[in-house]
């Protein structure tokens, strides 16, 4: 039996892993399930699929949780070291599903024990890409993508020479404001930013849909992943979000992965990776969907696309800047101190000061650097939403 972990297992990618695991009950042996506050849903997972033990990332959730879990024998813990004790525990596939830059320290601990990782946390591509993937390499383990435009791209390269490679086109549906004249950006509202023209997600997800802040960090995953150059990766704005990337070859052949949207179909293909198996995702119907449109991004409408070239061309921590910055943006935008065009600004401001003089941008890539860059970072962009705040006044 193949042993496996869920990390965010109670998140909207861990509850996809959860239900594909829990549809071949003899096929895996779980060892652990990870969480946050919702401790009736961890409990319920760790008791379905008979986990050996469940953590809470939270230290004031842990007697919910032994209570939740009294008499199934399943172990408990709480606490970030508790999440990295969890990850050293053998295991063959690691689903990596923790929202944030906190997901890294984890998914690092599962490679140091040569497993394989199955990545959807993206932010730790964007933090700390050289360190992680140097991880893997050095314990002989494997990175899997499970991001959907990650996953084509992959799966696009299967028995190709990278080599070969002369694009990589990732697209994008364009959001919530793809549609809308540019001069009404500036005004739009948190409602507005977060209603997603294609499908339903969590609130944060479908405004960096909106603003494209999710697809510069998915730009920066594939330089990161595949390590393609950065002028060689493009974004195309498709509204439907049927075809989930291409890969261009140096013969001019275009290779395109389309599927429904169905997070189970990336993560089902890295559960049962180098295979393929069944799964229970919807098939296209072509005739049916009958066009298919694409678009070039609009830079004015996505400045957080530039954004995303600036940091792989400055390398060191600018990724690890751009999360944090991101994040506090995101949080001043959602709590109306700024506008939606401004959280750009912020980022932009930022990265500026990362990369100045005295800039830390070049620091080497370990935990604790990143977690000072981290700090700094939202140290900075709290100063200039500061001075947002004041030039709108
Ligand atoms: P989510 O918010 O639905 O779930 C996040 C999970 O992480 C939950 O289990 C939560 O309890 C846990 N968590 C939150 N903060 C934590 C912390 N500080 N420490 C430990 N655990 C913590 O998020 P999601 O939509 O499932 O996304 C997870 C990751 O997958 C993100 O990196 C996201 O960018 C990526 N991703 C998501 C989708 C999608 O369709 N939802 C698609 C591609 C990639
Ligand atoms: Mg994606």
């Amino acid at each position: 039996m193949r042993r496996v972990s869920i990390f965010g297992a109670t998140g909207s990618i861990g509850r996809n892993t959860v239900d594909l695991i829990a549809r071949n009950p003899g096929a895996y042996d779980v060892v652990a399930v990870t969480g946050g506050r919702n401790i009736a849903l961890l409990a319920e997972q760790a008791r379905a699929l008979r986990a050996d033990i469940a953590v809470t990332c939270h230290d004031d959730c842990l007697e919910p949780l032994r209570d939740a879990l009294a008499g199934s024998g399943v172990a408990v813990a709480a606490g970030r070291a508790a999440l990295i004790e969890a990850a050293r525990r053998p295991a063959d596939w690691v689903m990596s599903a923790i929202v944030g830059a906190d997901g890294l320290a984890p998914g690092l601990a599962a490679l140091e024990t040569g497993a394989t990782l199955a990545l959807a946390n993206k932010e730790s591509l964007v933090t700390a890409g050289p360190l992680l993937m140097q991880t893997a390499r050095d314990h002989g383990a494997t990175v899997l993508p499970v991001d959907s435009e990650h996953s084509a791209v992959f799966q696009a390269l299967v028995g190709e020479d990278i080599a070969a490679v002369e694009r990589v086109i990732i697209t994008a549906s364009g959001g919530a404001f793809r549609d809308w004249p540019l001069d009404r950006l500036a005004r739009a509202t948190v409602a507005q930013a977060s209603t997603h023209p294609n499908w339903d997600m969590g609130q944060r997800i479908t405004i960096d849909s909106a603003s494209m802040f999710n697809k510069a960090l998915e730009v920066i995953e594939t330089k990161e992943y595949f390590g393609i150059a950065p002028d060689r990766i493009e974004v195309l704005v498709h509204p439907q979000s049927l075809v989930h990337a291409l890969v261009g070859f140096r013969d001019g052949a275009l290779m395109a992965h389309l599927g429904a949207h169905d997070m189970r179909h990336a993560i089902g293909y890295a559960l049962n990776w180098p295979e393929r198996a069944d799964l229970p995702v919807a098939r296209l119907d072509l005739a049916k969907i009958g066009q298919l449109e694409f678009r070039a991004p609009d830079p004015q409408r996505y400045p957080a696309l530039e954004l995303a070239y600036r940091v792989m061309e400055l390398g060191g921590l600018a990724g690890a800047a751009l999360i944090a910055a991101k994040d506090c943006a995101l949080d001043a935008f959602i709590d109306g101190r700024i506008g939606f065009l401004q959280m750009a600004d912020v980022v932009s401001r930022v990265i500026d000061r990362f990369s100045g003089n005295n800039g830390p941008i070049s620091a080497g890539i370990d935990l604790d650097t990143l977690a000072r860059a981290d700090h700094l970072a939202s140290c900075y962009a709290h100063e200039a939403i500061a001075r947002s705040v004041e030039e709108q006044a």
